[in-house]
């Protein structure tokens, strides 16, 4: 990729992915994009997270990324060793222990910028001290949030308003003032009742607070798919917003695509070669992201329902205590073998929603998903699980009508996974699944419209698109910075 402005190598940029695949792989690919125009870009990490994505980063022997590593606080936050990634801690109830861990790297963070100087820092909201060390170096800091411009406006427009507090019951939907359309949501679907029980509070209003010291935002979405919500979110915020992405379509190499995150646990040929011997557009991709917990009895009614639909499947099983599949009956695999492949850990997602067969996603909703899910032209069967997903699939449904609802109303508090039971019987899954895959005139519109945001995310990345040149604006915006700094 050609270098848009002149003296790019005079710029240091400083990224602090968070530890959670949804954050961290595009986070990591914005680090790339960056270094690609000539930014000098240092991702600071820990030696675990490095060694999942050191390899498509320094593929090539091109050094474009420098590394620095964090010497994770296992011990004195009480976390067991090797669990330096959100998906790795093996219970729920120690997400408190692990955003304790990231809190202790503030100390560790502030050396490195003190030693190394760079010029600007580009943060996960999820980091909130790198306000602080921005702030004491007077360098500016930029807020990488992972979720697109609607679900952010819509969650300011609710804690500013707070229209919930007039209402009595859990799924009677209700208006949210303030957004640039008429947006109605349920007390059910609001992502802070997920988080119930788990002290993260703690750390919510420390992201809020961060935000004062922050200059602007770094966003994976692309100004096509949502510009009312680019301009809207602007506004309310009075900070710049970048939307670089699909920042997945920036992988160039199948290489990249298939290790893309982590090493996959299914052999990437055997993959493609059972894609390839499906039909187009029969194959349903589900997938439930990187840190999803699920009842035991509801990945059972998965299961079942996937069978009785008769549509060709690829299911990841990625579930912390179920993820070995033990759940499933003995002989399950064997009924669906003809139609079913079965994937215990990480799926090469991309690769596999990229192939022809592959006619929809059965997602959660995660942000990435779904912008992965839209890069490749395929429509969504929605089925969110926590945090912003409801919104996600709220902008899926009702803005820009790719999907169709599995119909969860309520999500899964976190740790209460198997108290929740079954949300969605085999029975609803099954007809779903089916007039999904078998399609109607409803789902060929969609697929038309979603293959219609591909190419435009495919425009944006490209030569003159509008995420490449926001690449240009942002970096240019950085440099005007340093040169004001340097200037007082
Ligand atoms: N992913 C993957 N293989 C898997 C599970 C997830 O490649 O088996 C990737 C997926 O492509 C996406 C990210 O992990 O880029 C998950 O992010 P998302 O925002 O969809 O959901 P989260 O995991 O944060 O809930």
């Amino acid at each position: 990729m050609a270098s848009i402005t002149k003296s790019h190598d005079q710029l240091h940029v400083f990224f602090f992915p968070f530890m959670s695949p949804g954050h961290q792989i595009p986070m990591i690919e914005i680090a790339s994009i960056l270094a690609s125009h000539g930014v000098k870009a240092t991702v600071i990490s820990t030696p675990q997270n490095v060694s999942r994505f050191e390899g498509t980063i320094n593929r090539d022997d091109q050094q474009l990324i420098n590394l620095l590593l964090f010497d994770f606080p296992s011990a004195a936050a009480n976390l067991p060793l090797n669990c330096e990634n959100l998906d790795t801690i093996p219970s729920r109830n120690l997400s408190y222990n692990f955003s304790k861990a990231i809190m202790m790297l503030q100390s560790q963070a502030d050396d490195f910028v003190r030693q190394y100087q760079p010029d600007a820092i580009i943060s996960d909201l999820n980091i909130p001290w790198t306000a602080e060390i921005a702030q004491k170096y007077g360098i500016p800091r930029l807020v990488f949030h992972g979720t697109c411009c609607f679900s952010l406006s819509l969650s300011m427009a609710a804690s500013l308003h707070k229209p919930n507090v007039q209402v009595n019951s859990d799924k009677e939907p209700f208006l949210v003032p303030g957004l640039p359309e008429p947006v109605y949501i349920t007390l059910a679907q609001m992502p802070d009742r997920f988080f119930g029980n788990t002290g993260l509070e703690e750390f919510f209003q420390k992201f809020i607070e961060a935000e004062r010291h922050t200059h602007g935002a770094v966003a994976n979405t692309f100004f096509e798919i949502e510009p009312e919500y680019v301009k809207h979110y602007e506004k309310v915020t009075g900070k710049p917003v970048y939307p670089v992405g699909p920042v997945s379509l920036f992988n160039a190499k199948s290489i990249d695509v298939a290790d893309r995150g982590n090493k996959p646990s299914v052999d990437k040929d055997r993959c493609i070669s059972w894609l390839d011997s499906r039909k187009p557009n029969s194959v349903l991709y589900v997938c439930f992201g990187s840190i999803c917990e699920s009842a035991e009895s509801q990945l059972l009614e998965i299961a079942l329902g996937l069978e009785s639909s008769k549509a060709s499947f690829i299911w990841v099983i990625r579930d912390h205590r179920h993820g070995s599949g033990e759940f499933l009956q003995k002989d399950f695999e064997e009924r669906v073998k003809d139609r079913g492949l079965i994937i215990k850990g990480w799926a090469p997602q991309v690769l596999i929603l990229n192939h022809p067969a592959v006619g929809g996603f059965m997602t959660h909703c995660g942000w990435n998903s779904v912008l992965e899910s839209v890069s490749a032209g395929i429509p969504m069967i929605t089925w969110p699980l926590f945090a912003e997903q409801f919104y996600n699939e709220n902008f899926v449904l009702n803005h820009l009508k790719i999907g169709v609802a599995i119909g969860v109303e309520t999500g899964l508090a976190w740790g209460e996974e198997e108290k929740n039971g079954v949300l969605i019987n085999r029975d609803r899954v099954a007809k779903v699944v089916t007039q999904f895959m078998n399609g109607n005139d409803e789902v060929e519109g969609m697929r038309k419209r979603v293959r219609q945001f591909s190419e435009t995310g495919k425009m944006a990345v490209g030569q003159s698109g509008s995420s490449y040149i926001n690449i240009g604006l942002l970096i240019d915006d950085l440099l005007n910075q340093k040169e004001k700094r340097l200037s007082e």
